[in-house]
């Protein structure tokens, strides 16, 4: 425990003193961080930032790991009413629950379900979140005003589609290109708001919008968002139309390249695998939405070992930063490993950085958070690490991913401003905006037409299994 207080942390500049500090090369004992003007200005051994900096009062932080902040490669803010939903339904949930729900959102109801979702995010040590692009009629600019809000980095995605899948109708190619043309340019100079293209599926735009929204966004040095190979009936699907299924029909649309942030990316023949390796795109592994509803648990040990780029994603499942990285490797141990008996599975020390750097770089901002080195953006944590489940330690990167839980997270902060302090932030109203969502979220899901095939868990619990005593 400590007497450790926010004030300490409500600087232009700070000299920060952990127990240990998460760097790139592996936690570091006795390494100290300066921040300044929302970056880390220095890090390295205590004693030589100390002595560098002797205008800065050291703010000693015993019992705390200093680490990078999650970095969720896939999210969809504005389905924050959902929640338990969509729990229990069969694979393509968004035809069914997502697009209905976002479809009765208006503008007051899309920002506070965005809010929501970016507080619980921040809550679970994410510090950025890549939105994949919201269905609600409303200007994407509502979600960005959501997430600058409540102090969170998003890369903010602008839905591209211009074929129907299903659910939307087909849409002017020229109409959707421009839009992203101006999307892209619109958060030049914001300090939290990346823009980024999505297409929802790829056989939701043509061949030609899905080339020249991997052109744009490259050009832009951005990232095309599309859910990849999910689903069976989405590849069966492709086969039939295409005679290619979904990865295999974006590299035959020319939009496969370093630019793809590929969600899901599941259902995966070899030589799809070898397509992204060669092709240099990124993959959000959503190891909590395989298991709640999905086909497969993508490849991500192969991914790692065949140099795939890759982060880790929730896909809206659940914002807690230190859970998804344990199923990220429990889900590897099921579905991979213990088949042919790899008891490392990662190590430990692959899921962490995958959570952190590698989200990150799949997000197409490698360079500029995910890490706490010199020149990153300050996006960190202060774990407290003194608690039974993280003592005695022998191995800080695998307990953390293994034991690691949100409650242990102190502070929160992104570009250097403490956002967070022990869940709740301190600059608005965190439990008001939770009020607020109570009150608006059943009003939408009335108005949203919205089908549900399994029952609520309270629906099917067993009545009078003890005879009604
Ligand atoms: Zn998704």
């Amino acid at each position: 425990m400590t007497d450790l207080s926010p004030d300490q942390l409500r600087h232009e500049a700070l000299l920060l003193v952990p127990d240990a500090t998460l760097t790139p090369e592996g936690p570091r004992d006795l390494h100290a961080v300066v921040v300044r003007d929302g970056t880390f200005l220095d890090v390295g051994p205590t004693e030589r930032i100390v002595r560098t900096y002797p205008s800065l009062t050291p703010v000693r932080l015993p019992g705390h790991v200093l680490m990078p902040g999650f970095v969720d490669a896939h999210h969809h803010l504005t389905q924050g009413f959902g929640g338990a939903l969509a729990f229990g339904e069969p694979s393509e949930i968004f035809r069914r629950v997502w697009v209905p729900l976002e479809g009765a959102l208006d503008e007051e109801s899309a920002y506070v379900a965005a809010k929501l979702a970016a507080l619980e995010s921040l809550r679970g040590g994410f510090t950025t979140v890549a939105e994949a692009g919201t269905r609600a009629a409303v200007d994407v600019d509502v979600v960005a005003s959501a997430t600058r809000d409540a102090g969170i980095r998003c890369v903010l995605g602008l839905v591209c589609n211009d074929a129907s899948d299903g659910t939307d109708e087909d849409t002017d190619p020229h109409t959707v290109l421009s839009a992203a043309e101006k999307h892209l340019a619109r958060y030049g100079s914001d300090d939290l708001v990346h823009p980024s293209l999505a297409v929802s599926v790829p056989e939701a735009a043509t061949t030609g919008t899905l080339a020249a929204t991997a052109r744009l966004a490259a050009e832009a040095g951005r990232v095309v968002q599309i859910h990849v190979n999910e689903h069976l009936v989405a590849v069966e699907r492709s086969l039939v139309r295409q005679g290619l299924r979904p990865l295999e029909y974006l590299h035959h649309a020319g939009a496969l390249g370093p630019q793809l942030l590929a969600a899901h990316a599941t259902l995966l023949t070899p030589s799809e695998v070898t397509l992204l390796a060669d092709s240099g795109a990124a993959v959000s592994y959503n190891p909590v939405a395989s298991a709640w509803k999905g086909n497969a648990v993508a490849p991500a040990t192969t991914f790692a070992e065949r140099g795939i780029r890759f982060g880790l994603g929730t896909d809206g499942t659940r914002g807690d930063g230190f859970r998804l990285a344990d199923a990220a490797e429990f889900a590897q141990r099921l579905g991979y490993g213990l088949a042919s008996g790899d008891s490392s599975c990662g190590a430990g020390w692959t899921w962490l950085d995958r959570a952190t750097a590698g989200g990150a770089d799949a997000a197409g901002l490698g360079r500029l958070t995910g890490r706490v080195t010199v020149g990153a953006a300050a996006d960190f944590l202060l774990v407290d690490v003194t608690g039974p489940e993280m003592q005695p330690s022998w191995d800080r990167p695998w307990e953390l991913v293994r034991r690691g839980n949100r409650d242990q997270i102190t502070a929160v902060f992104v570009a250097g401003r403490l956002r967070l302090w022990r869940g709740w932030p301190l600059d608005w109203d965190g439990p008001g905006l939770v009020r607020r969502a109570a009150e608006l979220a059943p009003q939408v899901v009335r108005r949203a037409r919205i089908t549900r095939t399994h029952p609520t868990s309270a629906a099917v619990w067993p009545q009078g299994r003890d005879g009604g005593r």
